[in-house]
């Protein structure tokens, strides 16, 4: 059964030699060996070096001592010899302990010695200290579960934990919450501090997640200012909102970052497993839809998710591709909406987006918001710069000249890298000059790109275009903003002229407004004009221009032109 030595050793190489060789001379493998029992029987050199006994401080003495005290009260030497016993080998991959109570990793294996009636003479171990290589590996292990900036658990490891956490619930019948908690409008700060700032900023917020939750709950960065919690044995679906709110109150407080203090808020989003979902992948999908659904709700608060957000979520989806196919199909149309002066006379044509079905039953900056999270803002864009610039084109072909375009546009696609020379094109291909026309923008739109350190308005400006602000009055406490910002004209909202002109007070709001426009050196256009009375009454305060029911609602482009026949 047991193969003759001389298989394995070369004619002339003594045994004894070897022996000597591997017992006296090897120092970077423990070599020995064990009775039946596990006594040691004999003890190499290596074994000497790496463990610091002596031969004659171990041989006799039951190898458990080698092992950790853990492993002792589990009879840990035992089990491996039996699996070795049972298999021939039995790998040894765990600590060990040293003479002088120090540890170290040790990888090695445990053969059985054959004896003549199948019981093992002993054991043979041969193992060594691989420690070094053990930390490397566990350092390079920690770093890639870690986020690095803030020594939370990296996105990796959340979702490993996910699964493992989600298995557990499944297995014990317990709930598992999980929550997404994004700082809100975090890019501020690192436009106003630097990045280096915002840094601090994270880890700041990282310890205070760390610090309201319980030991138990995990937490990760899972990207950018975005954490994830997940809470396994929680009471009842209700303490998530509790943690919520605790976090959102923790998140609150203001933030020392060098000597400034800064206030941010936070939005959290709570999927509950089993209620909401059963799969890892699932749960996370729910609470970013809660969190999504808390940031649209006005940001500084929690969601949980709900069906109704599920139905949401199919209603947008079914808004995209519908969106997407009337771009595809060209099935979007441009309505205009003359500009008038006072004596009547046609100022400007203000070109509208118009969109069949569903789509065009929202309110147009619906369609615009679904075009920007789709990414189809320029190709939008584009197809109304051209169709209405085509269309002044006609105009002017047809004898009808002297009034100028006005084009709707958003902050987002004036901030595309390609949209001057996308401009550009256009007023070469439809021979439009840009004194022609002007660009509208709603005051929310214009602060946004001041935010954003944009300088387009004023490149719009340079090139001769007129600029406008659109449904002034609408947005922001707008006056400090107006003398900042580069525009020539102002669109007063409609809803400054409720109770105009029978109100007083309404009266007087529209003459402030219209005087500190023109102390400005900005033009006025009112906008939603519906009464003579009105149109009277603003005349009388100074506006120069004049939009809405009075004169005509938009007009599809055949009817416009009609219209502008007729007015000419
Ligand atoms: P919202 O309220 O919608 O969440 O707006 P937000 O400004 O917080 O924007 P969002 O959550 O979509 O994006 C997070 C921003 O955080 C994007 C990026 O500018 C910034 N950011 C991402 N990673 C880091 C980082 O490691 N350090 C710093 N300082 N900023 C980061
Ligand atoms: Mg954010």
């Amino acid at each position: 059964m047991i193969p003759p030595l001389t298989s394995a050793i070369a004619p002339g190489l003594e045994p004894e030699l070897l022996l000597r060789q591997i017992y006296l001379n090897v120092r970077d493998f423990a070599i020995f060996t064990t009775d039946p029992n596990g006594q040691v029987s004999s003890w190499n050199l290596g074994a000497e070096l790496i463990f610091g006994y002596a031969p004659e401080e171990i041989i006799g003495l039951n190898m458990d001592r080698l092992f950790t005290v853990a492993d002792q009260a589990e009879s840990e030497h035992l089990k491996e010899m039996a699996v070795a016993r049972e298999q021939e080998r039995a790998a040894d991959y765990r600590w060990h302990l040293r003479k002088d109570g120090s540890m170290f990793w040790a990888d090695g294996v445990l053969t059985p010695i054959p004896g003549t009636n199948g019981a093992p003479l002993g054991y043979l171990k041969i193992l060594r200290d691989i420690t070094e290589r053990k930390l490397a590996q566990d350092e390079i292990h920690r770093l890639a579960t870690v986020d690095v900036m803030t020594g939370l658990s990296n996105r990796a490891a959340f979702d490993t934990r996910r699964s493992e956490m989600l298995s557990l619930a499944e297995r014990t019948g317990q709930l598992l919450l999980l929550m997404m908690i994004d700082l809100d409008q975090f890019k501020e700060v690192n436009d106003e501090l630097g990045h280096q700032s915002g840094d601090q900023l994270l880890r700041q917020a990282a310890q205070r997640i760390r610090e309201a939750s319980r030991e138990s709950d995990y937490v990760a960065r899972l990207g950018g200012d975005e954490f994830g919690l997940l809470q396994l044995s929680a009471p009842s679906p209700a303490s998530g909102g509790l943690l919520a709110e605790k976090l959102l109150i923790e998140l609150a407080r203001p933030f020392l970052i060098g000597d400034r203090e800064i206030r941010i808020s936070a939005s959290i989003g709570i999927a509950v497993y089993p209620l909401d979902a059963v799969t890892p992948d699932n749960l996370l999908t729910k609470a970013d839809l809660a969190l999504y659904h808390a940031k649209n709700g006005g940001r500084n608060r929690y969601h949980y998710y709900t069906q109704a957000l599920d139905e949401v979520a199919h209603r947008k989806n079914a808004d995209h591709s519908e969106l997407r196919r009337l771009l595809a199909k060209h099935r979007c149309e441009l309505a205009y909406q003359p500009i008038l002066d006072r004596d009547g006379h046609t100022l400007a044509m203000e070109a509208l987006l118009r969109l069949p079905g569903y789509l065009g039953r929202q309110p147009v900056e619906y369609a615009i918001a679904l075009a920007g999270e789709m990414g189809l803002l320029p190709e939008l864009g584009c197809w109304v710069l051209e169709c209405a610039f085509a269309q002044l084109r006609a105009w002017r072909d047809a004898g009808l000249t002297g009034m100028r375009l006005c084009i709707n546009t958003c902050a987002k696609e004036l901030q595309y890298a390609g949209y001057m020379a996308h401009v550009e094109a256009a007023l070469i291909e439809y021979g439009v000059a840009a004194s022609e026309v002007e660009i509208e923008l709603t005051e929310r739109d214009a602060i946004e790109l001041e935010r954003n350190r944009s300088n387009i308005i004023e490149q719009l400006r340079a090139r001769g275009f007129m600029v406008s602000l659109d449904d002034f009055g609408t947005g922001y406490s707008s006056l400090s903003y107006l003398r900042a910002l580069p525009v020539n004209t102002i669109k007063l909202d409609k809803s400054f002229l409720r109770g105009v002109p029978g109100s007083s007070d309404a009266n007087a709001v529209v003459r402030l407004v219209i005087q500190l426009a023109h102390d400005l050196r900005l033009n006025v256009v009112a906008e939603g004009v519906e009464s003579a009375e009105q149109a009277v009454f603003l005349t009388d305060a100074g506006c120069g221009a004049f939009q809405g029911y009075l004169y005509t609602p938009a007009l599809r482009a055949d009817a416009a032109t009609a219209w502008l026949h007729a007015h000419a």
